[in-house]
């Protein structure tokens, strides 16, 4: 399908001479088409559709009503899953395994997990004898709290996992009654507007999703989280990005959920199944070429395993094969930048190191080698700031204090992995990584209803089950004298 806005229930028809930008493959770096870029009118209509179908028919919908149209997008995704698998391979250039068995299940999976959370959400009544701490007069009153939805909500979405972040958002801001303004990246157009399509097709009222395409500063995306009439945004991307919109979003004291970027560590304890440390942190690297949040760049082993875990990790990563290039060239020369400052740092090179040569097409896409580093210092740039690639750098520590210090010493803060066969060990050290989320002995092991976030630079406030509908809506307390 070609990319194109969806606003106010109706794909919009390329207007002669409109602005548009190109689509590039990157397993090749070929033009697959062209994309509109929404002028700063486009989102203005948008956002004006989505108050109108909050004063319509949409603001009008129970939940038993957006319950079944969540299932109804959910049907429709699952119906057209090989269009679906086939954008998000094109867009992306991941492995196409990857896109049927986590990208595309998952989409559906959101909208079908917010569908099921709308029911028995227990809300909250308070004692009809108000307290003696209490202010004012006292007496008995019946206190309850209803929740209200936010309203507009705008959700600019990041490019590595266009369809799963995109719905990950939006299910659950059309789940708790909000009308959605979104924007995928101008990298990954295709699956947010199939999406559009099956929205459409689900009856949807008109205006309750409503999606804009372009770039972000300056553009569309920023047109759309400065705007007055938009109530509140939902954000995942880097970090720079999140305090660019926090600034524009600042004017109209906007609320904001975002999840942003990581410097992720590893903790990987002598006393850890090695096989499994080394077996999970290479799929907690490579996976989707390094190009996932979650994913590790930081990996700390205990000093009596080191070299035998550096030498099997660089095995695992010289082995990869059929792994997807970066998303642009941008993309990949910044990760190459990287991979040429660590030699600069100082840093020994265990594999990988550069561009992979194929010697047919791929060679014009935009790929770079899995790599391993070891030897680089704590303050080197490369330990400390997120590279989004398949490198990791792995580290010697000696004990479990030091292991936490290592783990915490990092501006970001989303999510942790412990390699460890001593439970106590486990829930000692999980707690105190300042981190959102820790795993121990596992990797993107992933429950919806758990919350989801980062602390420091990794964002604000947490998605994830009833945490997502509770930023998407608001509490208001009704007392009733009696
Ligand atoms: P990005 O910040 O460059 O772009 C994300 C989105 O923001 C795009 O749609 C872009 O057009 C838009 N945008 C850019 N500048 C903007 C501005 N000034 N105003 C409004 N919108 C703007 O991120 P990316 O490169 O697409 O994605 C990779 C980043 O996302 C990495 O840092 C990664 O860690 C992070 N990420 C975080 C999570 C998480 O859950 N914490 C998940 C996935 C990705």
């Amino acid at each position: 399908m070609k990319p194109a806005h969806y606003v106010g229930g109706a794909f919009l028809a390329e207007e002669p001479g409109a602005e548009t930008f190109a689509l590039l493959d990157p397993c090749d770096g070929s033009e697959r088409g062209r994309v509109p870029e929404a002028a700063r009118e486009t989102v203005d209509a948008a956002v004006r559709a989505a108050r109108g179908a909050l004063e319509g028919a949409w603001g009008a919908t129970g939940d038993t009503g957006r319950a079944a149209a969540l299932r109804r997008i959910a049907d429709g995704v699952e119906a057209r899953f090989e269009e679906f698998v086939d954008a998000e391979t094109a867009d992306t250039g991941k492995p196409r395994e990857l896109a049927a068995t986590v990208d595309v299940p998952r989409a559906a999976g959101n909208f079908r997990a917010y569908a099921d959370l709308l029911y028995g959400r227990p809300e909250r009544a308070y004692t009809t004898e108000i307290p003696g701490w209490s202010a004012g007069a006292g007496g008995r009153a019946l206190n309850y709290t209803v929740r209200r939805p936010l309203g507009v909500v705008a959700v600019v979405s990041p490019w590595n996992l266009p369809l799963l972040l995109l719905t990950w958002k939006v299910a659950p801001a059309l789940a708790a009654g909000n009308a959605v303004v979104a924007k995928p990246s101008e990298e990954t157009p295709s699956t947010a507007t199939l999406l559009a399509s099956v929205i459409d097709e689900a009856g949807l009222p008109a205006g309750a999703f409503n999606l804009v395409h372009g770039h972000g500063a300056g553009a569309a995306g920023e047109f759309l989280t400065g705007h007055p009439g938009v109530d509140a945004i939902a954000f995942t991307g880097e970090s720079a990005t999140g305090a660019a919109i926090m600034r524009n979003a600042a004017d109209h004291v906007t609320p904001v959920s975002f999840e942003l970027g990581g410097k992720n560590p590893a903790l990987v304890f002598a006393d850890a199944d090695l096989a499994g440390a080394v077996d999970g942190t290479a799929r907690s690297s490579f996976t989707h070429s390094g190009q996932i949040c979650l994913c590790t760049e930081r990996v700390y082993v205990q000093r009596p395993v080191f070299e035998e875990f550096v030498a099997a990790l660089g095995e695992r990563a010289r082995a990869l094969a059929g792994y997807g290039p970066m998303i642009s060239a941008e993309h990949r020369d910044k990760v190459l930048s990287y991979y040429r400052l660590a030699r600069e740092e100082g840093a020994a090179v265990v594999a990988g190191g550069g561009a992979p040569r194929f010697g047919d097409a791929r060679d014009g896409g935009f790929y770079v080698e899995p790599t391993v580093l070891t030897g680089l210092p704590e303050t080197a740039r490369t330990v400390r700031e997120e590279i989004f690639g398949p490198v990791c750098h792995v580290a010697p520590f000696d004990t479990e204090e030091e292991a936490v210090r290592l783990a915490n010493d990092s501006p970001y803060g989303l999510a942790a992995t412990l390699w460890t066969t001593d439970l106590s060990r486990a829930h000692r050290v999980a707690p105190r990584v300042r981190t959102g989320i820790v795993w121990v002995n596992c990797w993107n092991l992933r429950d919806l209803r758990t919350p989801f976030g980062g602390v420091k630079a990794s964002g604000i406030g947490r998605e994830g089950g009833e945490y997502s509908l509770d930023f998407f809506s608001e509490p208001v307390n009704i007392c009733v004298q009696i």
